[in-house]
């Protein structure tokens, strides 16, 4: 893309409502624009993030069998009647009425679709266990909506549910889920800490929030140090997982951590703030309950199955990795989800050769499909280097008329800082070989 004829709205200062640093970001750089409390626009630069992070969601997700979907964002309230939740959920739901005065909603979640889904389409035992999942905008009337696309009303979730045929079965699935959470954070340049969370009535063990440590978290953890090390990206891109090595090893979230049941000792536990970027949840049969789910089981009994949910917080993880990655002259985005892959600084627009070698190998790249922004603006160098660095581009390639007659371009890497003096045919080499596959 070129920035000549793009839209790119970058800005030197961020408003002073925007108090911690991945709002000021993303309003710097241009991701989104406030349209009004909690509810953004999201610009072509944060739809490009966005999008790259659905994918390695959604990838992760198919990779372990679970099956996309798309459910309504506005839905009857009947099976939310059905279930109790039309009126239990409180002031976060965003209730509508149709112009014949029928009760509608803004899904803020769905388990009651999908076990509408399964007491529709699901006959026997045999046809579990089932696994679906959509990326789709939720609404919660956030009484606080803060920290930009952080605490959203409005936002981008992954929601996925189970469907098993027992207890077992379902801690099956669980499993199976918190593997491709794992592998879905490393993708995404995060180290997520899977915290034991509060299971609320139902008991038992199995809710784990993902949380990613950094100051301006939300939540508060307690866990043991070498739990980062398994959570976090291994240079050789391996995805091995052993969740149950994972599962044994302690962290819990504030709400159910307590000193003195914890079987590890205090002065060997990490106290943290977190972001929750991340919930998974076995939930038994409470909503197969409520809405009547019935399929035929074994030896013709039939069976009422148990499901878990689990979620994501897509929209809110642009903001979690921003949090986790940048520095003073801006975002520093891990080269899976940067809306650019390449930065391509053309630093004397009004030079003919310069331009010429600039516009030829901005063409060369985007014959290639590398993911190239050009700066071929008639602006001063130096906004055009701040320009990348605040949007995070990984490699920064800047070509000017000097170098051009040492027959050499400039080649920066985002996160390291470090610049190398190359040639044309290097850089070029380089660039295809990491991103052309
Ligand atoms: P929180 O405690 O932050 O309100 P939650 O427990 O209500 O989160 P879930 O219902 O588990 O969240 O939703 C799944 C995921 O959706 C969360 O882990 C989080 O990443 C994301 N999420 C929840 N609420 C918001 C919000 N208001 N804005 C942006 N993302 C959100
Ligand atoms: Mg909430």
């Amino acid at each position: 893309m070129r920035r000549s004829t793009g839209f790119f709205p970058t800005q030197k200062e961020a408003p002073r409502e925007a108090q911690i640093i991945s709002h000021q970001l993303m309003l710097r750089a241009g991701l989104v624009d406030q349209h009004c409390s909690g509810i953004y626009t999201w610009l072509p630069l944060g739809v490009r993030v966005l999008k790259n992070i659905e994918t390695i969601v959604r990838q992760e997700q198919d990779k372990i069998g679970a099956q996309e979907i798309l459910m309504p964002t506005i839905q009857s309230a009947d099976l939310w009647k059905e279930s109790g939740r039309f009126d239990a959920y409180g002031d976060e739901m965003l209730r509508i009425q149709d112009r014949h005065g029928r009760d509608l909603l803004y899904t803020p979640t769905a388990e009651e679709v999908v076990a509408d889904i399964a007491r529709k389409h699901l006959k026997s035992y045999r046809d579990l266990p089932a696994l679906v999942y959509q990326i789709h905008w939720k609404f919660r009337d956030e009484i606080r909506p803060r920290f930009g696309v952080m605490r959203g009303r409005e936002f981008l979730m992954k929601d996925g549910y189970s469907i098993d045929r027992d207890e077992a079965s379902a801690r099956a699935s669980y499993k199976k889920m918190m593997t491709a959470y794992v592998r879905t954070f490393r993708r995404l340049g995060l180290t997520a800490v899977p915290a034991r969370a509060d299971t609320g009535p139902i008991g038992g063990d199995l809710s784990h929030e993902f949380l990613i440590v950094a100051q301006t978290g939300e939540s508060e953890l307690f866990y043991e140090e070498r739990l980062e090390g398994l959570m976090a990206n291994n240079e050789d891109g391996k995805d091995d997982v052993d969740v149950d090595d994972i599962l044994n090893i302690y962290a819990a979230t504030d709400e159910i951590h307590d000193p003195k049941t914890c079987p590890i000792p205090a002065e060997k536990l990490k106290v943290a703030r977190g972001i929750e970027v991340g919930h998974i949840f076995y939930f038994g049969t409470k909503y197969s309950e409520a809405l009547n789910v019935n399929l035929a089981g074994q030896d013709n009994k039939n069976i009422i199955p148990h499901m878990g949910s689990y979620g994501i917080g897509v929209s809110r993880i642009v903001a979690a990795i921003i949090e986790a990655s940048h520095d003073d002259r801006g975002i520093i985005w891990p080269e899976s989800v940067a809306p650019y892959k390449i930065g391509l600084i053309n630093i004397r627009v009004k030079d003919k050769a310069c331009s010429k070698v600039c516009d030829e190998l901005y063409n060369d790249f985007q014959n290639a499909g590398i993911d190239v922004i050009y700066d071929d603006r008639d602006e001063r160098p130096g906004t055009k280097f701040a320009d990348m660095d605040l949007m995070g581009i990984p490699y920064q390639i800047s070509i000017g008329p000097r170098s051009l007659e040492k027959g050499t371009v400039e080649f920066k890497n985002r996160k390291t800082g470090a610049t190398e003096e190359l040639t044309l045919a290097e850089v070029t080499t380089r660039i295809k070989k990491r991103f052309v596959t």
